[in-house]
């Protein structure tokens, strides 16, 4: 059993969880970042292998034959998905993965991995201020802005399914919060871990 920890980031894209994540990184003790592998076009900034893994809709269709994703969503049109096996490797380091998925993503994994996972779901105050955001990003077309926004509005509806919800109106305070959910998902015991312990207690 690994001492591994999963802590898994949704919310709108926007809503700033690549900041709170780079702002909170020297804070939370050693960690891996799921780098996901997507078929969209990268960004303007955004590197091969650090952001995304950018790979075609054919070697995208070809991994999930292969079965080497933990899990995999369609957003916004494009494939997005999570390489099984550098997440297994972290978690049997005893490191803390953290994932920045969609909440279908985040059922799947919940359904894999089961209690060792803590969730967050990080949003803007309101889609008013998500749109701004998007706006002055300037980063994705109006297309793709409108989108965006719609997926919000179907995703913020799924935040009962998170264990905590982080509103990003000051990233400070949204980092302040980020850091004690990540040190708490590190202290996290699963299922198996509590059966050895009362087993272990049992037999002295
Ligand atoms: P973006 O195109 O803005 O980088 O990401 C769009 C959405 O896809 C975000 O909500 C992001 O969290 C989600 N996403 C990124 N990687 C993955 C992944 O590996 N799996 C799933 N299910 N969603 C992902």
């Amino acid at each position: 059993m690994s001492n591994g920890a999963i802590l898994v980031l949704a919310g709108p894209s926007g809503a700033g969880k690549s900041t709170i994540i780079n702002e909170a990184s020297s804070e939370i003790g050693e960690f891996y970042f799921s780098v996901s592998t997507t078929t969209r076009a990268p960004r303007e900034g955004e590197i091969d292998g650090v952001h995304y893994n950018f790979v075609s809709k054919e070697e995208f269709e070809q991994d999930i034959k292969e079965g080497n994703f933990l899990e995999y969503a369609t957003v916004h049109g494009n494939y997005y998905g999570t390489s099984l096996k550098p997440v297994i490797k972290a978690l049997n380091e005893g490191k803390l993965v953290i994932f920045d998925i969609d909440v279908q993503g985040h059922r799947l994994v919940r359904d894999a991995m089961g209690d060792v996972v803590v969730s967050a779901f990080i949003t803007p105050p309101t889609l008013k201020e998500l749109e701004t955001r998007l706006k002055n990003r300037c980063s994705d077309s109006p297309e793709v802005i409108k989108q965006r926004l719609k997926n919000a509005k179907e995703e913020i509806q799924a935040i009962s399914e998170f264990d905590f919800v982080i509103i990003n109106d000051d990233v400070q305070k949204a980092t302040a919060e980020f850091i004690s959910i990540a040190k708490a998902a590190r202290n996290k015991i699963g299922l198996q871990k509590r059966k050895e312990l009362i087993r272990k207690w049992l037999e002295e």
